[in-house]
């Protein structure tokens, strides 16, 4: 299945891209990934959509059947991984490490709102990291006379609207083009963007009746694939960044992580920081949730032998209490030093403690 094989391009795999969603609050971050996900619980389309730890598993067969107008187009990743909450720790105690989780970046603005103050915010965390984004110009069903057009592509959902509904988009669209110039930043329309490279594109959607989310979802891929083929080239070296520790009834103290590159096995010696400094623990398991139709069971896990990236894993080990989030996840191979120059690195980043406990 594809989110075991990864794509192959020439003798290369690459993963998935890993995405974040940002924007100010109420411009539909929450509702935009709702809109990608219930669509394909409710018309039950191409599956495959997983609810990880943390974040939601896109694979490419299920972009493929909702972008399926944009037939022809040549796809090289195997899927997207969408990390679930903007609003994690990691991203605010420590958005630096956050951002560094990210390929790419999905800035929510509402088109009848224009850029807010936490877009603003947004756009400057972004430039700082160097990560590339797209701009969502959510809520085009709310200009004045609407025509829904649910999950068409937002080209012909505007080919659909009438001569009014059409001037107005334009306005607005022209008045966020002119506020993002502003800070610094060129854009357009994703179909007339050509200088992709340079220029960032704009996709208009409607989170409520899907409307543009097929571009969307397409457009995440495509445009990953073709500006960072390297960063996405999967290594069998582990880069992972923990979001979240959780005290689980059955399970104990449990760490959610997001696996960004190589493979994560049970049993594998691992060095988490932690604000009593730097652990070195055994990972006695690794789960991920079963699909979605299968997660209302709560509670109940896959158990893996071995994970490959990207995905979203909750780790099982002892010592991670008072693991840090938004740090990273050293694995300690056989003979080196515990992960212990890294992991001190770290430390004192975190201004803690650096004596590194063996559990
Ligand atoms: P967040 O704070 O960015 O996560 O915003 P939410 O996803 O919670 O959305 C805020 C409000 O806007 C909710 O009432 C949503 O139902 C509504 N909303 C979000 N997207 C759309 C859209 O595309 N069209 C319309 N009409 N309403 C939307």
């Amino acid at each position: 299945d594809s989110q075991d094989a990864g794509a192959i391009e020439g003798d290369r795999v690459l993963r998935e891209p890993i995405c974040c969603i940002l924007g100010h609050v109420d411009a539909g971050k929450t509702k935009l990934l709702d809109c990608i996900r219930h669509t394909n619980v409710q018309k039950g389309e191409a599956g495959g959509i997983t609810q990880q730890i943390a974040a939601t598993y896109i694979p490419v067969d299920y972009i493929k059947e909702r972008a399926k107008p944009c037939e022809g187009v040549i796809i090289k990743v195997p899927g997207l991984l969408v990390i679930d909450t903007p609003g994690h720790e990691s991203f605010s105690n420590m958005r630096s490490r956050g951002m560094s989780l990210c390929d790419v970046a999905v800035v929510v603005v509402d088109i009848m709102h224009g850029l807010e103050k936490q877009t603003v915010e947004s756009l400057a965390l972004l430039k700082d990291h160097n990560v590339r984004f797209i701009v969502v110009l959510n809520k085009v069903d709310r200009l004045c006379g609407w025509k829904h057009c649910p999950d068409a592509p937002i080209k012909k959902a505007l080919e659909n609207q009438s001569g009014n509904v059409k001037r107005e988009f334009e306005w607005r669209l022209s008045k966020v083009v002119t506020q993002l110039k502003e800070n610094g930043f060129n854009t357009a329309l994703y179909y007339d963007n050509h200088k992709f490279q340079k220029v960032f594109d704009i996709v208009p959607t409607s989170a409520l009746s899907g409307e543009g989310i097929p571009d969307l979802l397409l457009m995440l891929l495509l445009r990953s694939q073709a500006t960072m083929m390297e960063k996405l080239t999967f290594v069998n070296s582990v880069e992972c960044t923990v979001l979240e520790v959780n005290d689980d009834k059955d399970l104990g103290t449990t760490i959610d992580v997001v696996l960004i590159n190589g493979l994560l096995h049970k049993g594998d010696q691992v060095n988490v920081c932690t604000k009593q400094g730097p652990v070195v623990t055994t990972i006695q398991d690794l789960l991920t949730p079963h699909p979605l139709k299968e997660l209302r069971v709560k509670g109940i896990y896959k158990h893996h032998k071995e994970l490959k990236a990207a995905q979203g894993v909750k780790i099982v080990a002892r010592g991670l209490k008072y693991a840090i989030p938004g740090t990273s996840l050293i694995v300690v191979k056989p003979g080196d030093d515990l992960g212990q120059s890294e992991a001190k690195r770290q430390m004192n980043e975190n201004e803690e403690g650096n004596v590194i406990q063996e559990i």
